[in-house]
């Protein structure tokens, strides 16, 4: 067997795929474990990364005719009760708020006082507090459509976490939306699972599949819900965000009705849609490597590291006169219609370390600026979607005058890597003793990278998509909605089949 090159993230991918990612946002230095059980500490450098996922997100919302606002963190336990799916589907995840106040306990501590006549629940989702709101502000037709976008923090209390993929409080947007008609409902709900298709695969380089859900996977009280999908290096699925289509049920729990314009009343069509702090472990798991973290530059938190070089004070004034001059020339410069974001890592350390600590904090581009540089007018640059070790000197100003061509190369480049890496492990699978292969890894005590999206037929009967998942753990991720319609038997049960559906583990 050939030597394994030494690598900055240990484990590696292929030995322990959970131990590698916690490894990454470790390195990265993005998110820790809070003394909450369940909650995470996101890190500068992670909230960075969220907050470029929401002011880019937040335009898009914008060009297509969403205003933000904000609504209160609890919801009273009866809003909650209205709509009897909902509260089935997220009761188990609830915290519930229902004192009001601490007291003496007389022991030296403190106990709850002041019992809250009604429980408050802590936002899981706000279609009910938001719904509330709605069936105030509507009146007429001419409220609608009503498009709002909330950004904001929900509890879900979840028992087995981690950090980005599952959290008990996370960080997200929830689109709210209401409509005079069936068909501008839907067609809101295509528009925003259009929108987050773009977002992540403009943005996050990563590749995604529209498709609609299954019954069993459906958001608890809309019709349909439609999600984006990606394929992470595991093999895995991960859903990345959701569009929900809700008929009538919201508005008729909350009472959202306006006159229509013969002067009838009737309740208006409601959809939710929603991306989370989620999207930051799908970026992580679709692009980095076993160097650390891989980051798109539309969304990296600094497109360029400076790390300069010297030995001497004097070869130190020299080069930090260097790098201002250089700055003020990307300062002119504009990449996505934002300025160049930049930082200089002048810290007392040894240039190979600092370089090796954005390496696993994934920024696209390393400048090594040194006193011969200077002499030469030029710049050694590293680029992240490159090999370490492969490096090239460049004059200063050609570096400037290509910046936003090398920047858009290297977003390109990660994006075509990853969808290479679908396209390799998407496959057609009409037989079933294949397909439960694919899905078996060879150690099952201690399971490889196996499985993949596996394009499979199926009838559209609950009863096989149960016995696949409890067989395999494998789920319906989606019915993709781009595919054509094409006849075959269910993978399960052999039966009559209109389309292939996507077949996958899932996080
Ligand atoms: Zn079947």
């Amino acid at each position: 067997m050939a030597k394994q090159k030494r690598t900055a993230i240990n484990p590696r991918r292929d030995e322990d795929y959970p131990g590698w990612y916690q490894e990454v946002v470790k390195a990265a230095d993005m998110a820790e474990n809070s003394d909450v059980r369940g909650c995470m500490v996101i890190k500068p450098w992670g909230y960075a990364i969220w907050e470029n996922i929401q002011k880019n997100l937040d335009i898009m919302f914008k060009d297509t005719g969403h205003v933000n606002a904000y609504f209160p963190l609890f919801i009273p336990k009866s809003f909650f009760e209205k709509e009897a799916e909902h509260v089935e589907g997220f009761a188990k995840e609830c915290a519930v708020v229902t004192h009001t106040r601490l007291e003496d306990d007389g022991k030296g501590g403190l106990k709850p006082a002041g019992k809250l006549t009604e429980e408050l629940i802590v936002r899981p989702t706000s279609e009910t507090i938001i719904g509330a709101s709605f069936s105030k502000w509507i009146n007429s037709y001419r409220d609608l459509p009503l498009l709002i976008n909330q950004w904001a923090n929900v509890v879900r209390w979840e028992m087995r976490t981690r950090l980005f993929l599952r959290t008990t409080e996370f960080l997200w947007q929830e689109g709210h939306t209401a409509h005079e008609t069936k068909k501008d409902a839907l067609e809101e709900t295509f528009k925003m699972l259009n929108v987050y298709a773009e977002f992540a695969e403009k943005f996050l380089a990563m590749p995604v599949i529209m498709g609609e859900k299954t019954e069993s996977e459906r958001f608890p009280g809309a019709l349909s819900t439609f999600s984006i999908e990606a394929m992470m290096q595991d093999k895995k699925a991960l859903q990345s965000g959701t569009s929900h289509f809700l008929g009538l049920n919201f508005a008729k729990a909350s009472n959202i009705k306006f006159q229509n314009k013969d002067g009838k009343e009737e309740f208006a069509w409601t959809t939710s849609w929603g991306v989370s702090t989620r999207l930051i472990g799908a970026l992580i798991m679709a692009h980095s490597d076993d160097d650390g973290l891989v980051l798109p530059p539309k969304i990296a938190p600094s497109h360029i590291v400076m790390v300069p070089i010297y030995r001497t004070e004097e070869e130190r004034a020299k080069v930090m006169t260097f790098i201002d001059e250089f700055i003020s020339k990307l300062k002119k410069l504009r990449y996505n219609e934002e300025k160049i974001r930049y930082q200089i890592d002048d810290r007392d350390m040894r240039g190979g370390e600092k370089l090796w600590d954005w390496i696993k904090k994934g920024v696209p581009i390393r400048l090594e600026i040194g006193p011969r540089d200077i002499e030469n007018n030029s710049v050694f640059m590293g680029r992240r979607d490159k090999d370490a070790k492969d490096k090239t000197g460049m004059k200063a100003d050609d570096f400037v005058n290509s910046l936003t061509k090398i920047l858009d190369e290297i977003q390109q480049n990660i994006f075509d890597k990853a969808l290479k890496f679908r396209n390799e492990n998407t496959i057609n699978i009409d037989d079933k003793d294949d397909f439960y292969k694919f899905f078996t890894p060879n150690d099952k005590s201690n399971p490889e990278i196996h499985g993949g999206f596996a394009m499979g037929h199926w009838c559209g009967n609950s009863e096989c998509e149960e016995k696949i998942k409890d067989d395999l753990k494998v789920t319906i991720r989606c019915i993709p909605i781009n595919e054509k319609e094409e006849t075959g038997k269910c993978i399960s049960c052999g039966k009559e089949s209109k389309r292939r559906v996507v077949f996958a583990k899932a996080y």
